[in-house]
Order: structure tokens, then C-alpha cells, then sequence
């Protein structure tokens, strides 16, 4: 058991970690890569750079700082998030418990442009097989996506609906181990439609797949699916959090690009100090 968990190794969540190392907490960073700063060719305003740093340097600089401090920093995709008492949370390898959970996910990824996704939103459009599936008990669904995220969404569904179909839109299905009984659709989507509800799946080779519902989730867990399935608020793109950085849930904490605003690495750093400080009085309080 950890004391506190960190999903994300950008700066918010490097920097969350340097307070709870050194509060002598047990910390664990799980992050599937480099985020956004490695894609910045050069950082040249940020504090104590006396050149300019290419992104994915000052990235690695700070996971070595982190782990210099014994922080444990593991690379792996989080897919789930759950809560019972402590929080669990799910790698595409194993399951990690916690007392605290910090999300340092850095911003949504960009939605697909869709025909119907945004206009179905609520009225069979999910993002959260969790939260949703209960809705959807009996009935035909499809779920939106490629990967590994998308195939835990699926096995949630599984044991609720009649049928789950994936859907990659046109890309190669990268799940070796999926169960016989899914079907992997590779055709692009050209429209989701329907009347009031989700009714079909419209493909650009004219074919349709009837369904009653679609769950979207495609590429990685966001910041924003991640807070959604422990029911934390989220705003848009954005999980809401107060002024200390605490979300809508006890002992879930949210900082960095993740909770919008300016999304710099002043700010992500700035918040993960105070995401760290307020988790390790959470967890003290538990003690
Ligand atoms: C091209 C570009 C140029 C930029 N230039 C500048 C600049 O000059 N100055 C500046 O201050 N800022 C700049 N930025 C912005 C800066 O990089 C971000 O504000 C900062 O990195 C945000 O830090 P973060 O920790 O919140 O998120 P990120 O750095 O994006 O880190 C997010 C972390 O979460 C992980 N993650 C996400 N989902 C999952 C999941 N499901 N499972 C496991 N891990 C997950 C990612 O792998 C990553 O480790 C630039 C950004 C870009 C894209």
C-alpha cells in the first residue's frame, strides 16, 4: 500500500512528489511517457534555465530528481480508478492501492471529429463504461477506440449488455488479448446518428452497425475519464478543484495542465507543490 499514488510524470506530478518523498511517505508516479514537454522543442521561460532546455531534457532532469528522493517511478498505462475505503488503481499490467490519489494527467487529448459525438453527448454517447453501463443492461453498444483503454472499457460492459462491439475507426486494433466474444470493427466512422437517442453507427464504406450506445475511449485514460469514474467533477476538459488543489472526491487531488488555465510549466509545478502539501496532511489525518 502506498500512501499516495501520482498519475502523471510531467512537472505537476514530479513536483507533487519532491514534498511527499520528503515528508517520508510512500509515493508512486505512474506515467505512461513524457507528456507535453516533450514535445516543446525548448523551455527558455522557466525559472533557474540559464540556457534554453529542450522539453524532454528538463523532463528527465526532474524524474531523476524524484527518484534521487526515492520515489518510486514506474512506466505503465492507468486504465482505471476505483475507491473502497482506500483508492485502487488499475495499469494495463496490475492493480496499485493508495490512501491518496494525486491525477497529474496533463490535458485531454483532442476529440475525434465525429459527426453526432458531441451532439449525442448524454443521449447515448458515454465516456465512462463505469458510470454508465448500468444504462445499457440488455442492449447493443459499441466502444470507440483501439487500445488498451478501450478493451478495459469493453470489459466492464461485457457482464451488462447484450453485445460490445470495437470500433477503431479505421485504425489497426492493438489488443492481442481481447475475448472471443467481441467483435473488432477496422472501418472509418463517418457519423454517429440516430433520432433522440444513439441508433447507428454510420462507416464511410456505407455500411452501418446498429447500437444503442457508444463509449468513447480512445488512446489513453484522460485526466478527465480518469476523475469521472470516481466521480469527481469535471468541467469540460477540466477536473474542477478548489484553491489547495482538492477535487469533488476525499483523498483525490488534481493539478498541472489537467485543471486548465494556463498551461505552463510554472503553473503545473506551482500546483503539484500544493497537491503534495494537501496529500500528505490528508493521509496524516487518516494515521
Ligand atoms: C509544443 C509545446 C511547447 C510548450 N512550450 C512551453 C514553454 O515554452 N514553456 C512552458 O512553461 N510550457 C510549455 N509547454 C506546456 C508545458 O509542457 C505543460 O504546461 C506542462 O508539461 C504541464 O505539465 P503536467 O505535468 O500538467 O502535464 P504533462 O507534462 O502533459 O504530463 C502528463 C503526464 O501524465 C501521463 N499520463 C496521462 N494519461 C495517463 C494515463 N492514462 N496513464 C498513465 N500516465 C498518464 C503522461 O504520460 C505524462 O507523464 C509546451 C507544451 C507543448 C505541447
Amino acid at each position: 500500500m502506498y500512501d499516495v499514488i501520482i498519475i502523471g510524470k510531467g512537472p505537476a506530478g514530479i513536483s507533487a512528489s519532491l514534498y511527499i518523498a520528503r515528508a517520508n511517505q510512500k509515493c508512486l508516479i505512474i506515467g505512461k511517457d513524457l507528456g507535453a514537454l516533450a514535445k516543446a522543442h525548448t523551455i527558455q521561460n522557466y525559472y533557474g534555465l540559464e540556457k534554453p532546455m529542450e522539453g524532454k531534457k528538463l523532463a528527465e532532469i526532474g524524474i531523476e530528481q524524484a527518484k534521487n528522493l526515492g520515489v518510486e517511478v514506474i512506466s505503465e498505462e492507468v486504465v482505471g480508478i476505483d475507491w473502497n475505503t482506500t483508492f485502487f488503481v488499475k495499469t494495463v499490467k496490475q492493480e496499485y492501492q493508495a490512501k491518496a490519489v494525486i491525477l497529474a494527467t496533463g490535458t485531454e487529448r483532442v476529440t475525434p471529429p465525429i459527426a453526432g459525438l458531441k451532439e449525442y453527448e448524454g443521449k447515448g454517447v458515454s465516456y465512462c463504461a463505469v458510470c454508465d453501463a448500468f444504462f445499457y443492461r440488455g442492449k447493443e453498444v459499441a466502444v470507440l477506440g483501439n487500445g488498451e483503454y478501450a478493451m478495459h472499457e469493453i470489459n466492464e460492459l461485457i457482464p451488462v449488455v447484450s453485445r460490445v462491439t470495437m470500433v477503431t475507426d479505421g485504425k489497426p486494433c492493438l489488443v492481442e488479448n481481447r475475448s472471443e466474444n467481441v467483435a473488432v470493427v477496422e472501418k472509418e466512422v463517418r457519423a454517429i446518428t440516430g433520432e433522440e437517442k444513439v441508433k447507428e453507427i454510420d462507416f464511410k464504406d456505407d455500411t452501418k452497425l446498429k447500437v444503442d450506445g457508444v463509449f468513447v475511449a480512445i488512446g489513453t485514460a484522460s485526466s478527465s475519464d480518469l476523475a469521472r469514474k470516481i466521480g469527481a467533477r469535471v468541467s469540460g476538459k477540466n477536473i474542477v478543484v478548489d484553491e489547495n488543489m482538492h477535487t469533488t472526491v476525499p483523498g483525490l487531488f488534481a493539478c498541472g495542465d489537467c485543471t486548465g488555465g494556463l498551461l505552463q510549466v510554472a503553473k503545473a509545478v506551482e500546483e503539484g507543490a500544493k497537491a503534495g502539501l494537501e496529500a500528505i496532511s490528508y493521509v496524516r489525518s487518516k494515521e
